[in-house]
């Protein structure tokens, strides 16, 4: 059997997979089995931040495997704390749970809220108001919270206690808060899965501050938006909001499966000892690994990726058969004539990788990708689009 086959045979057929087998990568281009070349524009969903196997970040990683690769959260160990208070440096933020995805690190923050909510206010105050079109992972609880039918139907019931309002209006989230007993606001800045839409300034500012007047949490989900995909180190810092909790995982650790709950000065002591944890939580090769991320994560890395992010911009407003196109940074949705996953396929053919979000074409390449294979991936786009 071939992988294909062999894939079909013995893998849950949950995912819809492109018929390509990757066999190695280097920064941003990979080869199939065949050995044809291709540019990323996708970056393993945003999570390969600095490209396949580079230097730096094997580097880092290997330094800690030849260590220790794993110890239980019995014990203290460096990796972890040092990543701990990167983060907590970098954002104003106070305390951070290790996990292991997006889904657990979102998990923590509702957990979380839900504590805060019932020492502060009461055990019903356990609603979480989430947006229409987000999505915030696939267990039964962030399921619930992702403001999607199609993604529910198949699994109900689910967890109780979520409330949807749909992006940019505002007056609907106030009146939820009004309506309801409500722990806390959940939102990712830019809905990534949901299409690339952007939230607007006004609206995050008018619904954080009204929560903030009500003692409602702000938990901004960053698994998508964080580590320097928009241009800045997290989506929410465009905003000019301090958020009471933040996630996020994909692109943390630079390939490796990591996810990090932030808490702010509200909510930094609400988890006491054996409240929650993870076996794997802030593994030590992970950590390295968004240790040496993070550092890379300065101004001149984020005036590259606001730069490359308009470059692209222009010239995808310049193809025919491109309608409009959304999102900040290296992330970005292009709403094309032509069916998205038909580009897409299309595209692929031809040696560059795109991903889709809904009806969109959806673009997050590694944030240090040259413009050359930004030109050579684009390339290979118009040719596609203008048929
Ligand atoms: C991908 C994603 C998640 C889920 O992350 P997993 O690591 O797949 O669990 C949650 N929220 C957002 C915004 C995401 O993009």
């Amino acid at each position: 059997m071939n992988v294909f086959e062999k894939d079909k045979t013995f893998i849950s057929g949950t995912y819809a997979r492109f018929p390509v087998e990757i066999v190695k990568g280097k920064g941003s281009l990979f080869y199939d089995a065949e050995g044809k070349e291709y540019v990323d524009m996708g970056s393993g969903i945003a999570v390969n931040i600095f490209g396949f196997c580079d230097e730096e970040w094997i580097a880092a990683v290997t330094e800690q495997l030849h260590k220790f690769q794993h110890t239980s959260n019995l014990y203290y160990q460096k990796p972890c704390v040092d990543l701990a208070e990167k983060l907590c440096e970098m954002t104003g933020m106070k305390k951070v749970f290790f996990s292991n995805s997006g889904a657990e690190a979102n998990e923590c923050a509702i957990k979380t809220a839900r504590k805060y909510a019932e020492v502060k206010k009461g055990r019903e105050y356990y609603n979480i108001i989430t947006l229409n079109n987000s999505f915030h992972g696939r267990t039964i609880t962030t399921l619930a919270a992702t403001g999607q039918e199609v993604f529910h139907k198949d699994f109900t019931p689910l967890t109780e206690g979520f409330l949807y309002a749909d992006p940019n209006d505002a007056g609907q989230v106030k009146k939820l808060i009004d309506d309801n007993k409500v722990a806390a606001l959940m939102f990712e800045t830019v809905q990534g899965e949901g299409g690339v839409m952007p939230l607007s300034a006004e609206f995050v500012k008018s619904v954080t501050d009204y929560a903030q007047k009500k003692d409602v949490l702000i938990i901004c989900d960053e698994v998508q938006t964080g580590n320097g995909r928009t241009g800045k180190l997290y989506g929410y810092m465009h905003y000019g909001i301090k958020p009471d909790i933040v996630t996020t995982a994909k692109g943390l650790a630079g390939g490796l499966p990591l996810g990090a709950t932030m808490f702010g000065d509200k909510t930094a002591d609400v988890l006491k000892a054996g409240m929650h944890g993870s076996t794997f939580g802030g593994n030590p090769v992970a950590s390295a690994g968004a240790l040496s991320v993070l550092k890379r994560i300065d101004d001149k890395l984020m005036r590259e990726v606001t730069e490359k992010s308009e470059y692209v911009k222009a010239a995808l407003l310049k193809m025919k058969g491109v309608k409009s196109v959304s999102g900040t940074g290296l992330m970005l949705g292009v709403e094309t004539v032509v069916p998205a996953r038909e580009a897409v396929m299309r595209c692929m053919e031809n040696g560059a990788v795109f991903l889709t979000a809904k009806n969109k074409i959806r673009i997050l390449p590694a944030l240090n990708i040259s413009y050359e294979l930004i030109d050579r991936a684009l390339s290979v786009l118009k040719k596609v689009l203008e048929g």
